[in-house]
């Protein structure tokens, strides 16, 4: 029996945090060996927001370096850019056909971009869609998330049963899968830990960014337990260590966090030298990507040309 399939991808938006990690990118690692994974950087995805030429580059491989060094596997594990498969957009096309204004309108990235009052530009309406056809083509059993991409897995599972109804099986339905104590990890500020938002901690911060970071996190005056300190520390440790601790040391704030610097530093320092070494050969790692798109390329052209059929436009 073939390997069960999983699919995953992570915005060049930034520094990944460990909101990402906890809640997204740990979940590939633990999947790789059981499955057969694919894992792409969405650079369309990340031009609602990064509209800089240079920055995109870095990031591309700032993230390509991130993967390698949490210890994703690339014999286990095919790494693809979106943007080398043109199938994900030209596929976003025919699903935008069969999707409607009001449907995507009750997305909640929507929602909150219109309560914003934000100018919404028509890429991140149609976000979803295109994610729909980056997990679609690849038939997925599982997609790891955060919480936040759950409706968004639920919009690709509704969009392939559309398809499936109107033009015969095609599509896999993909399953979202979010561990539950993780899917939303808070920021320092005690909203979802964001890179949009200022308020992570970097999951290959140096020693003074922890410091910074967890020094910075929000607490109440009351003097009890720190609830944004508990939450992240509660990351590293299970409660059943944690809690007596923090009963112990109620109040003392600079105590705890200096024991979270400590935690989080025994956490991230074997990851940031990982990443350091895989700094060291670029073209190594550019060409790891270039293989996995390689392969996802044909993987996506394959079922394009079945999806091509299926709607008629093959005529020869
Ligand atoms: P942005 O602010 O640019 O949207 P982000 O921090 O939300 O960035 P993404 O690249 O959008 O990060 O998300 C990558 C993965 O990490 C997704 O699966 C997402 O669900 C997950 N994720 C993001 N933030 C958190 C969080 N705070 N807790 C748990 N999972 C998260
Ligand atoms: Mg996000």
């Amino acid at each position: 029996m073939s390997k069960k399939v999983f699919l995953s991808g992570v915005q060049p938006s930034g520094k990944p945090h460990i909101g990402n990690y906890f809640g997204a990118l740990k979940q590939f690692v633990d999947l790789q060996n059981e499955h057969d994974g694919y894992v792409f950087i969405a650079d369309y995805h990340a031009l609602h927001s990064l509209r800089n030429a240079k920055e995109m580059k870095k990031n591309i491989i700032s993230v390509l370096l991130d993967y390698l060094a949490i210890g994703l596997d690339p014999e286990k594990v095919t790494f693809f850019k979106q943007s080398d498969i043109s199938e994900h957009t030209e596929l976003a096309w025919i699903f935008d056909t069969i999707t409607t204004m009001p449907y995507l309108m009750r997305a909640h990235a929507f929602k909150d971009a219109e309560a914003k009052n934000k100018e919404i530009d028509v890429g991140t309406f149609n976000y979803p869609v295109l994610m729909a056809a980056d997990i679609l083509l690849y038939a997925p059993d599982v997609v790891p998330v955060g919480a936040d991409q759950k409706q968004h897995v639920e919009i690709a599972r509704d969009i392939a049963e559309k398809f499936n109804h109107t033009y015969g099986e095609t599509f896999k339905l993909p399953e979202p899968m979010i561990v539950k104590d993780v899917a939303v990890v808070l920021g320092t500020d005690g909203k979802k830990m964001s890179k949009s938002y200022g308020n992570t901690i970097p999951l290959f911060a140096s020693y003074d960014e922890i410091k910074k970071c967890v020094m910075g996190i929000v607490t109440d005056s009351g003097g009890g337990i720190p609830q944004n300190v508990y939450a992240i520390h509660n990351l590293l440790r299970p409660a059943s260590e944690l809690l007596p601790l923090y009963e112990s040391k109620a109040g003392k704030y600079k105590e705890l966090k200096e024991m979270l610097i400590e935690d989080l530093e025994k956490f991230i320092a074997p990851l940031r030298t990982r990443r350091k070494e895989f700094e060291k050969d670029i073209p190594k790692a550019l060409k790891i990507l270039k293989e996995g798109s390689g392969k996802a390329k044909k993987i996506a052209s394959l079922k394009m040309k079945e999806i091509r059929e299926k709607i008629g436009v093959k005529v020869y």
